[in-house]
């Protein structure tokens, strides 16, 4: 069964005089090739994502230093690859990997710090390969403020505004998790299209500022938009564990998800290596076992293919275009 993962850390753990590890086996990760193609995925967005202290802004010039890092890295990890994983930059060199079966690298930037407040170095990341961003990670920058306890920050500033429109002129995904609740709302009324939470999941089922309020999962319905299932213990359930939650609880969350807005609008959004999932999920290699689960509460062949990949498709052509 083929997956598509809207959101995964890992390729920034890569340490950098190891370029081939992710390719050929790096067991301290969730995710690796070897194991991926072991669990049918076949590619997703891959996050590049700059360090602070909790919740403390960065300077905008080691977010722009070291995404440039990351995308040197990722490049000389292709250049091992023979060509069995691709960065794919539209639609079409996506379905062209996955007919070649290869793996397919999206390159997402999480948190905007590395963009110039006033733009200039935005089509510099397009031509590096990012088609996805997310305004912020949870802290303010020059164009957002991030979600924190009590969530009630400003929306986005004039600067946020530009890059939300200059992010669709271009087809580039704009990224709403870890938004606060005004920006999502100045996202939702400014956007172009389809709305993309890519690792967030149901608020009414676990109270985190991280998960999306039931307004918000309309909204994501009513622009034909997306949430992909994070897979954080503590995002699933209230506290929550690796060892006290499971796959069952993933399960719910989509299942509330689908209730509530319908089949097209929810896909996978594991973070897988940016954080703690159920025990019983063990890696990448438990993405089987999730569709069992869904398929045990109901879920058709048809829904699945939604759900595993189908959804993220749509989603990205719609952006892309
Ligand atoms: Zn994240």
């Amino acid at each position: 069964m083929p997956f598509f993962d809207g959101h995964n850390d890992v390729l920034i753990r890569l340490s950098d005089d190891q370029p081939q590890a992710w390719l050929t086996g790096h067991p301290a990760t969730h995710l690796d090739l070897p194991r991926a193609r072991r669990a049918g995925m076949f590619g997703g967005l891959f996050a590049i994502y700059t360090e602070s202290q909790w919740g403390q802004p960065i300077d905008p010039a080691v977010a722009v230093a070291h995404t440039d890092c990351v995308i040197d890295r990722l490049n000389r990890m292709l250049d091992h690859a023979n060509d069995s994983v691709r960065l794919v930059r539209n639609m079409a060199e996506l379905d062209a990997c996955v007919r070649a079966g290869a793996f397919a690298v999206v390159l997402h930037i999480e948190g905007a710090e590395a963009v110039a407040a006033d733009l200039s170095n935005l089509d510099y990341w397009y031509e590096r390969g990012v088609r996805s961003l997310g305004l912020t990670w949870s802290r303010t920058n020059a164009f957002a403020q991030g979600v924190g306890p009590g969530d009630t920050g400003e929306g986005l500033t004039a600067a946020g505004r530009d890059l939300v429109r200059q992010c669709n002129a271009r087809g580039i995904a704009v990224d709403l998790s870890h938004l606060n609740d005004a920006g999502f709302r100045d996202v939702a009324d400014l956007s172009q299209t389809p709305l993309i939470a890519s690792h967030s999941n149901a608020r009414p089922l676990c109270p985190n500022e991280r998960n999306l309020t039931d307004d918000q999962l309309n909204a994501i319905r009513n622009s034909a938009g997306i949430v992909g299932m994070n897979f954080h213990a503590a995002f699933l359930r209230e506290n929550g564990t690796p060892q006290s939650t499971s796959v069952r609880d993933i399960a719910d969350h989509a299942c509330y998800i689908v209730d509530r807005i319908g089949v097209d609008h929810v896909g996978l959004g594991s973070d897988f290596d940016g954080c703690d999932i159920p025990a019983d999920l063990v890696d990448v290699t438990g993405l089987p076992r999730l569709a069992d689960t869904l398929r045990d509460r109901g879920a058709s062949q048809a829904d699945l293919d939604l759900f595993n990949w189908k959804n993220w498709r749509r989603v990205l052509q719609a952006t892309w275009k």
